[in-house]
C-alpha cells in the first residue's frame, strides 16, 4: 500500500464520465506533478492503465468499485480487478454516486472493506446539502457519514476522507476559510482514530483559491473535479 504519510498534500482529479483517447494522452504528456505531493487521476475506469509512470508520484485512481467481490453483477468492476491492474486509490461515496446511484453509508463501508482487503486505500467522500448547512446540521451529518462508512479497520495509513460540500461541488461557491478549517478540525475530533488521517477538501476548486485552502493547517490537499480537465490550471493547482 502506498504510504501516505510521505506525502505533504495530495490531489486528486476527478474526471467523471469525461475524456478520451486524445484527451488523456495530451493531459499525460502535459501533467507536471509536484514531487513532495502525491497526484491521482482518476480517469473513467476503461482509460485507468493509460498512465504509464508513476515514479513522480502520480497515480491513477479509480472512481468507483463494485460492492461484490464476484459473480452475476454484469458491468461491475471488483477491488481485486483493480489490484491486479496495480490500482491504489479508489474513490468511493462521491455524491453524485449517493444521488444518481443511490449509494449510501452502509454500501461505502463495504466498499470501503473491499478496497482496503485488497491494499487499496479508498477516498470516503462526505459533506452536507445546503438545506442541512442551513440547519446548522453540517457537523451531526458529517460524523455520522463518517462514523457508519469508515470500516473498523480503517486507519491513517489505508483510508482518506475528503469532505465535499454537495452545495460547493460544480457550483463555483465555496463555504469560507474559516468554515472549511472548522469542519476538518471537527473530522479530525470526531474520534481519536481520525486525528491523523489525510483529509481533504472538494467542491469548486480552481487555481485561483487552491493555495489558500491547502495552506489551511488542517487541509491536507484537495478534491478537484471541473478544474481538473483542463491540464494547465490542474498544474497550477498541484503546484
Ligand atoms: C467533485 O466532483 O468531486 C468536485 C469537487 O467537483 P468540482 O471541483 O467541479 O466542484
Amino acid at each position: 500500500m502506498i504510504k501516505l504519510s510521505d506525502f505533504s498534500s495530495i490531489f486528486i482529479a476527478n474526471w467523471k464520465l469525461n475524456g478520451n483517447i486524445e484527451f488523456i494522452n495530451e493531459y499525460y504528456q502535459k501533467l507536471l506533478p509536484n514531487p513532495n505531493n502525491c497526484t491521482i487521476v482518476c480517469s473513467p475506469s476503461i482509460f485507468l492503465n493509460r498512465l504509464k509512470n508513476n515514479s513522480n508520484n502520480i497515480f491513477s485512481g479509480a472512481q468507483d468499485v463494485s460492492f461484490y467481490n464476484e459473480g452475476a453483477f454484469t458491468g461491475e468492476l471488483s477491488a481485486k480487478m483493480l489490484s491486479n491492474e496495480n490500482i491504489s486509490f479508489c474513490l468511493v461515496g462521491h455524491s453524485e454516486r449517493r444521488q444518481h446511484f443511490k449509494e449510501n453509508n452502509e454500501t461505502i463501508n463495504k466498499k470501503s472493506i473491499n478496497l482496503i482487503e485488497n491494499n487499496i486505500i479508498p477516498i470516503i467522500c462526505v459533506g452536507e446539502t445546503l438545506q442541512e448547512k442551513e440547519k446548522q446540521m453540517t457537523k451531526e451529518i458529517l460524523k455520522k457519514q463518517i462514523n457508519e462508512c469508515s470500516p473498523i479497520n480503517s486507519n491513517f495509513e489505508n483510508t482518506i476522507i475528503a469532505y465535499e460540500p454537495i452545495w460547493a461541488i460544480g457550483s463555483g461557491l465555496t463555504p469560507t476559510l474559516e468554515e472549511i478549517e472548522e469542519v476538518h478540525t471537527f473530522i479530525k475530533k470526531i474520534d481519536t482514530k481520525y486525528n491523523k488521517f489525510k483529509v481533504l477538501y472538494g467542491g469548486s476548486v480552481k487555481a485561483s483559491n487552491s493555495g489558500e485552502i491547502n495552506s489551511l493547517k488542517n487541509v491536507d490537499g484537495c478534491l478537484v473535479g471541473g478544474a481538473s480537465l483542463k491540464v494547465d490550471e490542474f498544474n497550477k493547482i498541484i503546484s
